[in-house]
């Protein structure tokens, strides 16, 4: 069962040690490989493929909130979403 992260935004969260459940690999999220799904990032074991981790996609009132903390990836994602036209 993979551990599911619901705030993107959480400090140092790529850099936490976790273990594989299935096997006996130790790492941090930086050294998995991640699948991008419609709403979460899938981080799993390189070395047998086993989900470790989830990252929830944030919300926009997440990147708000986020940005408003200066969150620095926060502030550049809410300029890279103000600078998409906008369906209308
Ligand atoms: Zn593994």
């Amino acid at each position: 069962m993979a551990l599911t992260l619901d705030n993107y935004f959480a400090a140092g969260w790529r850099d936490q040690l976790h273990s594989c459940p299935a096997c006996e690999w130790k790492g941090t999220a930086r050294q998995m490989s991640m699948e991008l799904h419609e709403d979460e990032a899938e981080f799993d074991c390189p070395v047998c493929e086993n989900p470790i981790l989830l990252v929830v996609h944030p919300s926009l009132a997440q990147v708000q909130a986020a940005a408003a903390d200066g969150h620095p990836e926060a502030i550049e994602q809410l300029e890279i979403l103000a600078s998409v036209p906008r369906p209308d």
